[in-house]
């Protein structure tokens, strides 16, 4: 058994191998993707001098309150005007300003009568006021968006002016999951004597579609050797870029995963890590595909998935980091040996602002029930034996 941070690192050093692919695709389709280059401005942004306000342009000249308004310039409807410091021209937000002017006073300042303009009583204006510089947001060549970007709807509008109406993203993960055990019928049926309902496969392939990576339910396998391994077989050589097995992977006399993928050629780099729940979980490797064979019970192997497969699907798709919070305890918790433990658990804001944390849910790493109260995991580390209510502990949102 390795500890829980070897068994990260191992983890991590797989994950940043793997070459992710590249695609071209619509800017509209671009939401929540990563981008894979670096996009810069193919022109200045704004473009031209432009008016900030509705008003009027004129060519600022100290102590004139009184102007002849001689055009109208409205967005995208520029026209040449001859302007002198006696003359204005009405400008609507965006229009492009007229040569000879320096300044925009806004519509709210002044009176038009007849087309004079008159600044209103104790009305001040500055020369250059209320306009938008040419490369005053971005100039041509410089650095727009950075790979490697998670891309959110603010950064559609910045992509869209730089004229990339199509965008190199990375592909999506695919990921596979495959759980196991003579016990499982569908869902649709009703389970009669010592059936279960299967249901890692939709835990798991939510939280793959959460990260918007493409999750392939692989449906399920029984405890049978041989027909396991053909199944085993078949998925390791689909295309995959992560496998993840559920199930059949700790002592019993029918857990045969590990076994099964020595035999077909899968290279281990753990088998059991120091956590609790999902102590059982292998982690190996055939040729670039990554093999996460997952322990069967519910709570277990989707504590796995949040703590050692999560952070780095994130990490390499610009997501950021795991939201991580800290809290106040608002039960004893037990925890006796030198395991790292992840507690379902409540997080809610205490009236002080701060965080609390109630942990009063099943710990029974086979309650769904429990595990879908929980908003949290409760992280106590491997040196900490039962933390006491009042204590401050690190709680993972899930
Ligand atoms: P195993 O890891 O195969 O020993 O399974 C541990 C426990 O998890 C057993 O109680 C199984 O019935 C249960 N279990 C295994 N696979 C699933 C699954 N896909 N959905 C729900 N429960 C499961
Ligand atoms: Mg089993």
């Amino acid at each position: 058994m390795i500890s829980y941070n070897d068994a990260k690192e191992l983890i991590a050093i797989e994950f940043y191998k793997l070459k992710l692919k590249t695609e071209l695709i619509r800017l509209e389709d671009a939401s929540l993707r990563t981008l894979a280059d670096d996009v810069y401005a193919d022109i200045n942004l704004p473009p031209f001098d432009n008016a900030a306000v509705d008003g009027i342009a004129i060519k600022y000249n100290d102590g004139n309150r009184g102007w002849k308004l001689i055009g109208e310039i409205s967005a995208g409807n520029y026209k040449e005007l001859k302007i002198d410091a006696n003359s204005a021209v009405a400008i609507m937000t965006g229009a492009k300003i007229p040569d000879g002017c320096d300044t925009v006073i806004p519509m709210e300042d002044i009176l038009i009568e007849d087309n004079l303009v008159s600044l209103k009583n104790d009305v001040k204006s500055k020369r250059g006021m209320n306009i938008r510089r040419t490369a005053s947001d971005i100039a041509i060549d410089e650095l727009a968006i950075a790979k490697g970007t998670l891309l959110k709807s603010r950064h559609l509008a910045s992509l869209a002016s730089c004229g990339k109406d199509k965008v190199l993203v990375y592909k999506k993960m695919t990921v596979g999951v495959l759980v196991t055990g003579d016990e499982l019928i569908p869902v649709a049926l009703k389970p009669e004597s010592d059936k279960l309902r299967v249901s890692n496969n939709y835990s798991l392939c939510g939280i793959i579609r959460e990260l918007n990576q493409y999750a392939v339910n692989l449906g399920f396998a029984g405890d049978n050797r041989d027909r396991l391994k053909v199944t085993l077989a078949n998925t390791l050589s689909s295309e995959l870029d992560i496998l993840i097995t559920t199930g059949g992977v700790s002592m019993g006399k029918h857990d045969y995963i590990r076994d099964l993928f020595h035999e077909l050629g899968v290279k281990e780099i753990f088998r059991k890590t120091g956590i609790r729940p999902g102590k059982p979980a292998f982690f190996g490797k055939w040729r670039d595909k990554l093999i996460f064979a997952l322990p069967g019970n519910p709570v277990s192997c989707l504590v796995n998935f949040e703590i050692y497969i999560k952070p780095f699907i994130m990490n390499l798709y610009g997501m950021g980091e795991v939201e991580t919070v800290n809290a106040r305890l608002q039960n004893d918790l037990q925890k006796r040996d030198s395991k790292r433990h992840f507690f379902n658990a409540f997080l809610s804001e205490a009236k002080d602002g701060r965080h609390k944390v109630t942990s009063q849910l099943s710990q029974s790493s086979g309650n769904v029930i429990g595990l879908s109260k929980a908003n949290c995991l409760i992280e106590i580390s491997e040196e900490k034996l039962n933390p006491r209510k009042g204590e401050i502990v690190k709680c993972i949102k899930i």
